[in-house]
């Protein structure tokens, strides 16, 4: 699977690192998402599809 994050949509508020810390961060400076994991194991996609659900701007979407 592939996270896909658009970093122009993020508004900082950060409910997809608590989702999925192994996945997500923010920048230090505005708290814009960061994608640690562009290709993270299965056992992550629970784990991802949360921080689908729970980002507020719609930034984040996953291919396969
Ligand atoms: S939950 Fe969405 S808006 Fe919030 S930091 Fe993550 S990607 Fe950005």
């Amino acid at each position: 699977m592939r996270v896909i994050i658009e970093q122009a949509k993020c508004c900082g508020a950060g409910q997809c690192v608590l989702a999925a810390p192994d996945i997500f961060d923010q920048r230090e400076d505005d708290g814009i998402v960061i994608l640690l994991q562009e290709n993270p194991s299965e056992e992550s996609r629970a784990d991802v599809l949360q921080a689908i659900k729970v980002c507020p701007a719609l930034a984040i979407r996953l291919e396969g």
